[in-house]
C-alpha cells in the first residue's frame, strides 16, 4: 500500500512525499481511512509508530473538504481541537500540522502553559482553525473568556493515558464540557487502563478500535 491508495487529496500528498515518504506505517494504514469515513476512533499506539501523521493527515483533508466556518468578525473559527499531555507534544505536533498541511490555506496555533497569555491571546483573535493546546492554559483562556471553543468539529486527545497519569483528568472533562456535543473525536494511547477505558466511553461514539 502506498499514501495514493488511502484517499487524500493531492496537496497532503504532496507535502506526504516531500517528507520522502512512501509507504503509511500500519496505524496511518487503518486511521486515516477510518478518519476520512467520520466516524470516532479509539486507537491504541505509541510514540514513533507515526500516529501524528495519522490523524493529523486525515483531519486537514476533512477540514478542507469543509465549509470553512467563520466567527462573527469574519475570521475563522477553531474547527479542530488537538490536546496534548505536555508542551512539547504540543509543539510538535503543530510542526506536523503545518508541515502536512503547507499546501492547504488551513491556520494552526499552538498554545501551551509556562508562557505568557498575551501573545496568545493576539494570536487567537487572527482567528485560527486548529488548535493544539495543552489541557490547563485551554481552560485558562477559556475562564479569561480569550477563547470560543463552540464551533469544534473534530477533536483529539493525544497520548491520553499521559494525560490522566499526569492528573489531567478533571482538565479534560472540563474541556469535553465546553465543546460541542456533535464533533467527531479521536482517542490516542499507548494503553488501555479502566480508566483509559471510562474515558474512551464517555467521549466516543461507536469507535472503529485499532490496535498497533
Ligand atoms: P510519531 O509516532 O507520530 O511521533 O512519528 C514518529 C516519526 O516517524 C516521526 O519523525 C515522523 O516524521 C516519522 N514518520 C511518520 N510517518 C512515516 C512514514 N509513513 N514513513 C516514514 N516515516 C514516518
Amino acid at each position: 500500500m502506498t499514501f495514493d491508495d488511502l484517499g487524500l487529496a493531492q496537496p497532503l500528498l504532496r507535502a506526504v512525499h516531500e517528507q520522502g515518504y512512501d509507504t503509511p506505517t500500519p496505524i496511518q494504514q487503518q486511521a486515516i481511512p477510518a478518519v476520512l469515513a467520520g466516524g470516532d476512533l479509539l486507537a491504541g499506539a505509541q510514540t514513533g509508530t507515526g500516529k501524528t501523521a495519522g490523524f493529523t493527515l486525515p483531519l486537514l483533508h476533512r477540514l478542507n473538504a469543509g465549509e470553512p466556518v467563520k466567527d462573527a468578525k469574519g475570521r475563522p473559527a477553531i474547527r479542530a481541537l488537538i490536546l496534548t499531555p505536555t508542551r512539547e507534544l504540543a509543539a510538535q505536533v503543530e510542526e506536523s500540522v503545518r508541515t502536512y498541511g503547507k499546501y492547504l490555506s488551513l491556520t494552526s496555533m499552538v498554545m501551551f502553559g509556562g508562557v505568557g497569555m498575551g501573545p496568545q491571546v493576539d494570536r487567537l483573535r487572527r482567528g485560527v482553525d486548529i488548535l493544539v493546546a495543552t489541557p490547563g492554559r485551554l481552560l485558562d483562556h477559556h475562564q479569561q473568556g480569550t477563547l470560543d471553543l463552540s464551533r469544534v468539529q473534530y477533536f483529539v486527545l493525544d497520548e491520553a493515558d499521559r494525560m490522566l497519569d499526569m492528573g489531567f483528568v478533571h482538565d479534560i472533562k472540563k474541556v469535553l464540557a465546553i465543546i460541542p456535543k456533535n464533533k467527531q473525536s479521536l482517542l490516542f494511547s499507548a494503553t488501555f487502563s479502566d480508566e483509559i477505558k471510562a474515558l474512551a466511553d464517555k467521549l466516543l461514539n461507536k469507535p472503529q478500535v485499532i490496535e498497533v
